[in-house]
């Protein structure tokens, strides 16, 4: 090995008052506790007069830069002028998720005491990477996840704190958890192999390897079969939108008859077109006796499991190896804060584990540390479980509960001011708070429609496609949102509806 070189000493550096221009304090912490109370000021008044602002921005591709400079400022700026630009050049830009009168996409989580939350991780500031790093950032995610898992009561075998093998891990999205599972399924079939045929290349595996989904995944299933580089197959639904084990079956049979290796399925539970289900009873038994990896994507419709009245949906979680969804869609905690659960944690740790010196800790594996590195792809991370931990305790089960329930509640509720007008239908089955819908129709009057909504900027709706129709989606997001929001977003459809038809008519 060779000799450690000795660095050689350079000119010293000259004292820091003769370097023309330094400013090093421009807010001290003085000034930080007066901003600070005046941004929560402004953070309060924003949310309180959200409904007031249009939910969706009447900007042009690239507004934005015609407003600020081309480069950075050489000299210290006034924070008065940054905060002035908040209102002149962001606000006008911004789509209001949190808008009483935004139903697009899914919910994204916004709560006081997460927000709280995620002040004081800025301020703490750690990376937890390792236990080491910072304790407190690990253990509370750990046992934030137990928590949780037992509000959706997961076998035992998912939490860290039971006699298996099983623990949880916040990710940052749920595309995050897809790829980790693929790549740590990926890496197990791939040992596994070679074990049994120790000439088989890591390329000449993957080659073979196949993944499998639901034609109604979600495009990160998709994206997380070509970053891992595998064949990633998609099994068509059946007339509810849900994967069953016979269609798997029929493509597995297929599959293995050709030469190739399946050894990942993705069943999603609550589909981000229609809050479809995939049969997990059936295709659950399927994947262990076929000994693929079952990962499951709970993204938007997780949330819904603790409410004892739609855990149903959940059952057949006991056959997956994975299980993700997203607090920070429903459940009050703010983004990011995926939730995912193994059973072997070994097979995630074992997928990913690397150990530079600088990145050891000098405390013996008793079992007991987590260094959640080995979990995700990135090495840093945040202190997210703290959201967890104050939403939580702020709202209780019983409140997240009453949470989940009111938006469910106003998602019928929408539903039967649609099903009371002949003119429109519904296209699938209210489950959560997902409402899907249609004018009765071609798929242009829909899409004229929708064009409609979203350029009068009253209320936001994005649409799908549901085999060859072309639906809108009228998604119940906003933590403020009340039935009066819902009948006036009704109505104002109707009046579009009505002014579109008026002419066919004619
Ligand atoms: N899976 C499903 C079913 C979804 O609905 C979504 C987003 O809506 C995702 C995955 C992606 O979620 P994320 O943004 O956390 O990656």
């Amino acid at each position: 090995m060779a000799p450690v070189q000795e660095v050689a000493p350079t000119e010293a550096a000259p004292p820091l008052e003769f370097l023309p221009g330094l400013n090093p304090v421009t807010m001290n912490t003085s000034e930080f506790r007066r901003r600070g109370k005046e941004m929560v000021d402004y953070m309060a008044d924003y949310l309180e007069g959200i409904e007031r602002r249009p939910v969706y921005p009447a900007v042009e591709p690239g507004y934005l830069r015609t407003l600020i400079p081309s480069s950075a400022p050489e000299e210290p700026e006034a924070y008065e002028d940054i905060l002035g630009d908040i209102e002149r050049i962001i606000m006008p830009g911004v789509t209001h998720w949190h808008s009483p009168y935004f139903f697009a996409y899914f919910p994204t989580a916004s709560s006081y005491p997460a927000l709280l939350a995620d002040m004081l991780c800025g301020a703490i500031g750690c990376i937890g990477f390792s236990w080491a790093a910072s304790p407190a950032c690990t253990e509370l995610e750990t046992v934030m996840m137990d928590w949780l898992g037992k509000m959706l009561q997961l076998p035992d075998a998912f939490l860290a704190g039971s006699a298996g093998m099983g623990g949880g891990v916040i990710q940052g999205s749920a595309s995050e958890a897809t790829l980790v599972a693929l790549l740590a399924a990926r890496t197990k079939v791939t040992r596994q192999l070679q074990a049994t045929f120790p000439e088989l290349t890591q390329a000449a595996i993957m080659e073979r390897l196949v993944a499998y989904s639901s034609d109604q995944a979600h495009s990160s299933v998709e994206r997380a079969g070509l970053i891992g580089g595998v064949k990633l197959k998609a099994i068509p639904s059946d007339g509810n939108f849900a994967m069953r084990a016979s269609a798997l079956q029929e493509a597995l049979e297929r599959d293995k008859a050709s030469g190739l290796i399946p050894f990942f399925v993705v069943a999603t539970l609550g589909t981000t077109n229609c809050c479809s289900f995939d049969n997990l009873l059936e295709v659950g038994p399927l994947c262990n006796k076929e000994r693929v990896w079952l990962h499951i994507d709970a993204a938007y419709a997780g949330s819904a499991f603790i409410c004892p009245e739609f855990r149903h949906l959940l059952d057949g979680v006991e056959f997956a190896d994975s299980f993700n969804f997203n607090p920070h869609k429903w459940l009050l905690v703010n983004f990011d804060c995926s939730a995912m659960w193994v059973k072997q944690r070994t097979d995630l740790i074992g997928a990913f584990k690397l150990d530079p010196v600088y990145l050891m800790h000098g405390h013996q594996d008793s079992g007991l540390i987590t260094d959640y590195r080995h979990w995700q792809i990135p090495l840093g991370r945040r202190f997210r479980s703290l959201k967890m931990w104050f939403v939580f305790r702020t709202y209780g089960v019983k409140g997240l509960q009453a949470y989940i329930r009111k938006h469910v509640q106003l998602a019928r509720e929408f539903e039967s001011l649609v099903r009371q007008d002949p003119r429109f239908e519904i296209c699938m089955e209210v489950i959560l708070g997902l409402v899907c819908f249609r004018l009765k129709g071609s798929n242009q009057l829909n899409e004229t429609l929708l064009k409609r909504i979203n350029g009068a900027r009253k209320i936001h709706l994005v649409p799908c496609h549901l085999r060859d129709k072309f639906v809108l989606r009228f998604a119940i997001c906003s933590r403020e949102v009340e039935s009066a929001h819902v009948q006036q977003a009704w109505e104002h459809i109707r009046e579009l509806a009505e002014d579109i038809l008026k002419p066919e008519r004619a």
